[in-house]
């Protein structure tokens, strides 16, 4: 990452942290114009602060308990008075943070030090590649996914299987929703969605993906093409490290489009790291989708990939008509 980018995402967090402090400021201003008491309370809260400093210079222990205990128990009953006016005038006296968990400072305090927040880690990774990729995700989500655009009627000739279009795009939606309930399992298997254009697939990744942000991971969509090109071009950038350390770490990385990217040994190589070196990760999971049937995959992709593909995703076949015509 360059240090110019570091510097955007700072700047945007510092923004954050005023525009927080600012209108919290403006809440707390409002809230005592209209009732003065607050600030008398404030005042009183002050106060009891140097006089508790004081009480422990007392020498005397038992006078010196005896006054801290007075200290506390005013301290106690003026932060209720406090908190029952700002009650009955319904205000929430708090700044209101973009993210509650580090307010936005882009850290937490672990028991182990300071790490970086999710929020930071997004913030990166939105940074470093082409923010369009996350644009759509926000209006994809399982509220406005409908299967009444699948046919109900099954078409064993047509599609292979005995069950109907319909009752195979609702049961791709229990597994991809078993996939975000069990995202910190190891055991979860990754999800590989195959079939023809326009049947869900990038619509129900970019589910995945919403409620995967939701749940405070990182997520990075790319197609095929672009995922490898990208790594192609950051070699002559030197961003080459970083690029595959974020393509390995990402919590969640969904490949759209694989089999449309003009393979090459050299990209084979690199797709092949990608896929393999996250799933020895136990905190990543990935998605891959594509239009080629597995048997095209086969013959597209040598063994190597297709045995990992084959023994650690859960296969998600769609099929039925095309539903961007219907929508
Ligand atoms: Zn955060």
């Amino acid at each position: 990452m360059f240090p110019e980018v570091y510097k955007t995402i700072e700047r945007k967090y510092e923004d954050r942290r005023n525009s927080a402090t600012y209108e919290y400021q403006l809440k707390k201003e409002e809230a005592y114009q209209r009732n003065p008491r607050l600030a008398e309370i404030d005042k009183k809260i002050a106060l009891l602060g140097i006089q508790s400093s004081k009480a422990a210079l007392i020498s005397d222990d038992a006078t010196k308990e005896n006054l801290k205990a007075d200290l506390k128990s005013k301290l106690t009953a003026l932060k209720l008075e406090k908190e029952n006016i700002l009650n009955t005038m319904q205000i929430c006296l708090t700044p209101h943070y973009v993210c509650e968990k580090c307010q936005d400072t882009g850290y937490i305090t672990t028991t182990t030090g300071s790490e970086m927040c999710s929020c930071l880690k997004q913030e990166i990774l939105n940074e470093a590649y082409n923010k369009s990729n996350l644009y759509r995700l926000k209006s994809d989500t399982f509220d406005n996914f409908n299967s009444e655009l699948f046919s109900n009627e099954p078409d064993v000739e047509k599609y292979g299987v005995a069950i109907s279009p319909k009752q195979n795009i609702e049961k791709i939606k229990e597994i991809s929703q078993t996939f975000i309930e069990n995202f910190e399992n190891p055991n979860q298997k990754n999800l590989l969605f195959t079939g023809t254009p326009g049947i869900g697939k990038t619509f129900l990744s970019s589910c995945i993906a919403n409620e995967v942000l939701k749940k405070g991971y990182t997520v990075l969509y790319q197609t095929s093409p672009l995922l490898l090109d990208s790594i192609f071009e950051s070699k002559f950038n030197n961003k080459y490290n970083s690029t595959k350390e974020n393509l390995f770490q990402v919590n969640l990385l969904i490949i759209d489009d694989l089999g449309t990217e003009n393979l090459t040994a050299a990209k084979f190589t690199e797709l092949f790291t990608i896929i393999n070196t996250r799933l020895l990760n136990p905190n990543t999971k990935t998605i891959i989708s594509t239009n080629l049937s597995l048997e095209d995959l086969a013959k597209n992709y040598d063994d190597r990939i297709l045995s990992r593909l084959i023994g650690n995703f859960h296969i998600c076949k769609f099929f039925g008509e095309d539903i961007r015509l219907k929508t």
